[in-house]
């Protein structure tokens, strides 16, 4: 055995925060404040106070390991809170403070999460489970003195004044780059929530090749604003990545409609942004009603649901934004693929290249994946053949935390180990992957699989869909049929056969769903995404017309 010789750095999350100081110190960070205003900061001012957040928590008694947990919007405060809770040893646990309050008390309980640090405006969820989560010894208002609630229930610690108190000089300290660095907890559409614990190893992996040209291709001469809030998966990795480039950062806080981020881009000159489809509906719901365009923003990370591609075309033929489509999950610190195109598609006609783009991508290096059929065999990369997705690499969840749900990985022939994602695929010849459903949503008739994404798209493409979700009622000879659940935009006509007239000559006549219903909104779930095992409960007992 003859080992390198090569320095044995440890990957560690404060070494980006050190590397932005040094290289980009001047460099922004822009957010809009709970409190309403305009917030700016620098990578040195921030390196400077996380240091200072670092010396408080040692005093907070948090040690190697505890979790710091945080119920807070993307904004500076949140964003110094990645650096000195993890760059400390301790390990920083993001709270989705969308969820129901009893749900965030169970997975502050599964955490054990020592010290929650929250915005003033989460301050009624911090009043009701404060009495119900026993392991938390200090709740920190992200706020100065000035803005301390007077009359509140809870025993409360000030950020600012723990940042006061404290000095700035502080050695992030050297340790083995596999300890743990942040906890995220999935979704959880059924069963108990089960936490993500990502190390310092799998984050800065993820970090450098999140960035590279084919994967979000970001540098020190973009302004990033992350519309994906960094208790969702991290907000995708961008807090650790804008550092490592020197990129300028620009935090929404809680303002997400379509009006206040459009205010943003402009005046922030933003270069790039990343949300889920959602949002990007309101933004351009904005811009088309004020006819505006973008000035500097010339491409959008779109992820977390499949991006349509009525919206894909949009923002690129109309508005000059490229597209990058991303999908990843929380057990894949998230990314996974995104869609960029290869030398061989210059060439291509516009709707070649369109046709490319409407895929979730290509695999970014670091993660392997494969399809496979029900009997556990591989099946073919020829862009036809779907099966269970399933992945590997550094930056993929091995475990649940404390063991949740029992062991999440599969073994091959070959002796590897897989983490099946849930989600139904093909990939083409050159690697390009395309989901077709989680497999739960999948709608099976007559033996043939239905994809709902599919017929979401086609129904968000009619000018008078502001949202659609498609879901399987149960049928006495196919098994299950397609029911499409539409929101309509306000104000306009759609009738069910004008819908349904919409699906012919663009997919098989047996795939047009059965039904149409129109429904005043549709169920999102905490970050963003149909809830549709909440519509197929709502429809359960719906029956399709000449069943
Ligand atoms: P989460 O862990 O909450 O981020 O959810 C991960 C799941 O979201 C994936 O397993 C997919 O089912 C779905 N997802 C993420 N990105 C995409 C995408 N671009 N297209 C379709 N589904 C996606």
């Amino acid at each position: 055995m003859l080992h390198g010789l090569m320095m044995q750095t440890p990957l560690l999350i404060s070494s980006l925060i050190t590397h932005a100081e040094r290289f980009h110190p001047d460099a922004q960070i822009v957010s809009r404040r709970v409190e309403g205003d305009i917030h700016r900061t620098t990578y040195r001012e921030t390196h400077a106070r996380a240091r200072r957040l670092a010396n408080a928590l040692q005093a907070l008694h948090v040690s190697r390991g505890d979790r710091v947990a945080t119920l807070a919007w993307n904004g500076y405060r949140h964003f110094e809170l990645y650096f000195a809770v993890s760059g400390s040893g301790a390990v920083l646990h993001t709270l989705n403070p969308r969820l129901h309050p009893e749900q965030l008390a169970w997975i502050v309980n599964h955490a054990e999460d020592k010290v929650v640090c929250f915005d003033l405006s989460f301050l009624p969820i911090v009043e009701a489970i404060a009495p119900l989560c026993p392991t938390v010894k200090t709740w920190v208002a992200m706020a100065d003195k000035g803005r301390m609630p007077a009359n509140t229930k809870a025993q409360l610690a000030c950020y600012e004044d723990l940042l006061e108190q404290h000095s700035e000089r502080f050695a992030w300290p050297e340790f083995d780059e596999n300890l743990a660095s942040s906890l995220c907890y999935t979704s959880g559409t059924t069963g108990n929530p089960k936490g993500v614990l990502y190390s310092h190893r799998s984050t800065v992996l993820h970090t450098l090749a999140a960035a590279l040209p084919d994967a979000l291709n970001l540098s020190a001469r973009d302004v990033i604003l992350p519309v994906v809030p960094m208790f969702h998966v991290n907000a995708w990795g961008l807090p650790y990545v804008a550092p490592m480039v020197g990129a300028k950062l620009v935090f929404p806080g809680g303002q997400l409609d379509g009006k206040s981020l459009y205010g943003l881009f402009e005046t922030e000159n933003v270069t790039v942004s990343a949300g889920v489809p959602t949002v990007w509906q309101g933004l351009l719901a904005h811009t088309e009603s004020n006819n505006l365009k973008f000035s500097t923003m010339n491409r959008t990370v779109i992820g977390g649901s499949a991006c349509p591609p009525a919206m894909l075309r949009q923002f690129q033929d109309k508005y000059g934004v490229q597209v990058l489509h991303a999908w990843g999950m929380t057990e894949m610190s998230p990314l996974g693929t995104v869609g960029t195109l290869k030398s061989k598609h210059l060439t291509m006609g516009h709707e070649q290249q369109l046709a490319v783009q409407y895929k979730q991508g290509r695999s970014v290096f670091g993660v392997d994946m494969k399809i496979v059929g029900d009997d556990g065999r591989d099946l073919p990369w020829d862009g036809t053949a779907f099966g269970d997705l399933l992945v590997r690499g550094p930056w993929i969840v091995r475990e649940y935390f404390k063991g949740e749900g029992g062991n999440p990985l599969r073994v091959d022939d070959a002796g590897l180990q897989w983490f099946p994602t849930g989600d139904v695929a093909t990939i083409d010849a050159d690697g390009y992957m395309q989901i077709t459903d989680r497999s739960k949503d999948v709608i099976k008739s007559g033996g043939e699989w239905i994809s709902s994404i599919e017929i979401e798209n086609i129904a968000v493409s009619h000018p008078a869909v502001a949202m659609a979700a498609c879901i399987a009622i149960r049928h006495p000879k196919w098994d299950e049929r397609p029911l499409l659940v539409v929101m309509k935009k306000p104000g306009v006509e759609l009738g069910k056969d004008e819908m349904l007239r919409h699906y012919e000559g663009k997919i098989a006549k047996w795939q047009i769903p059965d039904d149409v219903a129109f429904v005043e909104s549709i169920p999102l779930g905490a970050t963003g995404k149909m809830l549709k095992a909440k519509l197929r409960e709502q429809f359960k007992n719906y029956t399709l017309p000449n069943p």
